[in-house]
């Protein structure tokens, strides 16, 4: 079969290699040019296929993983819904712990994929036995031949990146970029993104994005773990309430955080503006790219990559659904509203 006429073995050769598309209006009036790498375009929808694939086929090929393995991780969902699609190509059991602040699309999805799920609260310290860390660790002990992903833990989430992410931004702009902004959660597309363009061009700025409520931003700027940094909020798969070994803070600049609100406005924004339908940490990276703009870190010669993380589909009953977001006190006028169905 040949790839170049479209044809692929098996659905794992589709990830990675995602397509980057200029933003034309959600930055009117940033100086400098902006483009989006647009990870929903992965198989599963989200940037998490890179490292699930990664890490599962490292596993393979020092023999951890043999048939009949079972797969083990914690995740905010979309390590998971890669995990379990990987699982069923090359025919491995899937057990996901995933944070009971996921959304019940995230939920039905690993679940409509085969994955076994268990739902566990996210207000508890990373070291309470119901933290989906804890139950994670308690499935893979109980579990015979099975393996644990460890995605904040692994320093393959990095190399993934390291090896992919990195290499096909510096390409796709024939290394004009300049600024690269990306969601900070392990800290694996960041880290491994910089990486490798550092490696390239050490000019090239790192810009991060964190979420009121987690502990990244201050740990990056003092080096300290502060639990008082640490509230519940809404968005997923951005920020922390741990410091991950996955993120490798000396090649980030610095950080950025964004509120619930700001992120699931901009969100909706960006449909508006460039018809990308867009995750939440999309909005909460744009939202972002705006801050550091009217920080002015850019000017009229900055490429600026924005990474966008995964598609809006997975957020239905949340930023995309009216209910959600006036119970969260997200509802006033200046929300982009949805049109009103026509029933005839
Ligand atoms: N956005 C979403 C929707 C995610 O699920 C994640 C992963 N937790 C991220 C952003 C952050 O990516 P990373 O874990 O590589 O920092």
């Amino acid at each position: 079969m040949d790839r170049n006429k479209g044809v692929y073995n098996n659905l794992l050769e589709l990830v990675g290699q995602t397509p980057m598309v200029q933003l034309n209006r959600i930055t009117e009036g940033f100086p400098g040019r902006y483009f989006a790498k647009l990870e929903m375009f992965n198989p599963g929808h989200s940037a998490k296929d890179r490292i699930a694939l990664h890490i599962v086929e490292s596993a393979e090929k020092k023999g951890i993983l043999k048939p009949g393995s079972t797969i083990v991780e914690t995740t905010s969902g979309n390590t998971g819904f890669s995990l379990a699609m990987i699982a069923m190509v090359k025919g491995y059991q899937c057990k996901l712990a995933v944070s009971d602040k996921s959304s019940v699309d995230k939920i039905d999805g690993l679940r409509a994929m085969g994955a076994e799920v268990y739902v566990c609260p996210a207000n508890v310290p990373a070291d309470d036995p119901r933290s989906y860390y804890e139950v994670a660790k308690r499935i893979h002990k109980e579990t015979p031949n099975s393996v644990y992903i460890n995605q904040y833990f692994n320093e393959l989430n990095i190399e993934a990146h390291y090896e992919t992410t990195g290499p096909e931004i510096w390409k796709q702009t024939e290394g004009k970029i300049t600024h690269l902004v990306v969601a900070s959660g392990t800290g694996g597309t960041i880290s491994g993104s910089a990486q490798y363009l550092k490696e390239q061009n050490p000019n090239i700025k790192i810009l991060g994005v964190d979420a009121m409520g987690s502990v990244l931003k201050k740990f990056h700027e003092t080096g300290e773990f502060d639990e008082n940094e640490i509230k519940p909020y809404k968005i997923e798969g951005l920020g922390k309430n741990l410091i991950p070994t996955a993120t490798d803070f000396s090649v980030i600049d610095v950080y950025e955080k964004v509120s619930d609100k700001d992120a699931a406005y901009k969100a909706r924004e960006i449909i508006r503006k460039e018809g990308i339908f867009p995750g939440y940490t999309c909005g909460a990276v744009m939202q972002a790219t705006q801050q550091y703009a009217e920080k002015g870190f850019f000017d009229a010669n900055s490429v600026v990559v924005v990474v966008f993380p995964d598609h809006g589909s997975r957020y239905m009953n949340k930023i995309y659904s009216d209910v959600w977001m006036k119970e969260q006190g997200f509802y006033d006028s200046e929300l982009p509203q949805n049109k009103p169905a026509n029933y005839v």
